[in-house]
């Protein structure tokens, strides 16, 4: 593992574009007990063209594996960039924070991390109000209810390194 300072230097320098620079930008997703996958991810500070390269691989490999979302930790970027799949389709969420919830509910969910460990019931938020930054740095907020706020929760929760395992 290198250590912390560096992947901070890492992600300054913008070197995220490599993550998405091949000609296939979809990736390889890390599997429990991978390291990466319990490991904070850090805050982004930079966008614009550092991003373009990552958000590429994210929704590359959403839509790849047919997923409702995924995190960067799981292409071993530990970045708080998610990418989660709406009615509206799937919008890639820099420094995603839940601001607000309202009531409760039991989610079935699945992870393309936990491979052969089926469908787990946790409980989640049923509505949620979540604010990040897009890839560009512009401030959004988006109201998600039910499947749609559980898989926002479900990769917030990866920005943490926060596991299905650990909520079931
Ligand atoms: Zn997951």
């Amino acid at each position: 593992m290198e250590p912390k300072l560096t992947r901070r230097a890492f992600l300054s320098l913008g070197m995220v574009v490599a993550a998405g620079g091949c000609a296939s930008p979809a990736r390889e997703v890390l599997v429990y007990p991978h390291p990466l996958l319990r490991t904070p991810a850090d805050p982004v500070d930079r966008f614009g063209q550092p991003l373009e390269g990552l958000a590429r691989a994210l929704l590359a490999t959403v839509a790849v594996r047919t997923a409702n979302g995924l995190a960067a930790p799981q292409i071993g970027v530990p970045a708080r960039v998610i990418a989660a799949r709406s009615d509206t389709g799937v919008r890639v969420m820099v420094n995603p924070e839940i601001a607000w919830q309202e009531g409760r509910f039991p989610s079935r969910e699945t992870c393309l991390s936990l491979p052969g460990r089926g469908w787990f019931t946790v409980e989640r938020a049923k509505r949620v109000r979540v604010v990040f930054r897009d890839p560009g740095g512009a401030r959004r907020a988006v109201l998600a209810a039910g499947r749609d706020a559980a898989v926002l929760q479900h990769e917030i929760d990866h920005l943490d390194g926060r596991l299905l395992l650990d909520r079931a």
